[in-house]
């Protein structure tokens, strides 16, 4: 079993409810033990048209999938909730991102981990650095809470 972390984003629909349907959907898949979530956070649309505020969150697991096997269920957990995928960064029902699968680096076609932007993106960190500031970049090697303290400084 590997220590997973997932960030979860919705800003279409009732947003609150996909994001508790998408963990339901989560913490029934076969090979997976429940760990923390965080809050929900709201935050302000990344790129893309003009659209609602999103709302944000991290989830822990446990799995013995594999990194592909766990992109092939969150993908379907997505489809099945209806998400648009029309626009890149567009609206979406559900966007379910791996951020961290251990401390393995994974880069191909279909997958990239640690997830590429996360350490340049508030709405990964925050959340994040909410459930597991210790958890490492295995790249960057940096804890959640440094990567999270430099990007606020960088903000401010
Ligand atoms: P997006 O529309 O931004 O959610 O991007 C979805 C695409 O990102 C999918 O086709 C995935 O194959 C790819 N992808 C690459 N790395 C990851 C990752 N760490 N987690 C989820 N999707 C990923």
């Amino acid at each position: 079993m590997e220590i997973v972390y997932i960030a979860l984003g919705a800003n279409l629909g009732d947003r609150e409810k996909n994001m508790r349907n998408a963990h339901g959907h989560i913490m029934r898949l076969e090979g997976i033990q429940p760990g923390k979530i965080s809050k929900f956070y709201e935050t302000a649309p990344f790129g893309g048209p003009a659209q609602p505020m999103f709302l944000n969150a991290a989830l822990e697991i446990k799995t013995s999938m594999s990194p592909h096997q766990l992109l092939e269920e969150l993908q379907r957990i997505e489809l099945h909730m209806g998400r648009i995928r029309k626009e890149k960064w567009g609206p979406r029902t559900i966007d379910l991102d791996i951020v961290f699968f251990g401390d393995r680096i994974v880069e191909d076609a279909q997958l990239k981990i640690p997830h590429p932007l996360m350490h340049e993106r508030m709405f990964v960190l925050e959340p994040l650095a909410e459930i597991a500031p210790n958890a490492a970049h295995p790249v960057l090697k940096k804890t959640v809470f440094q990567m999270y303290q430099e990007l606020k400084t960088f903000h401010q």
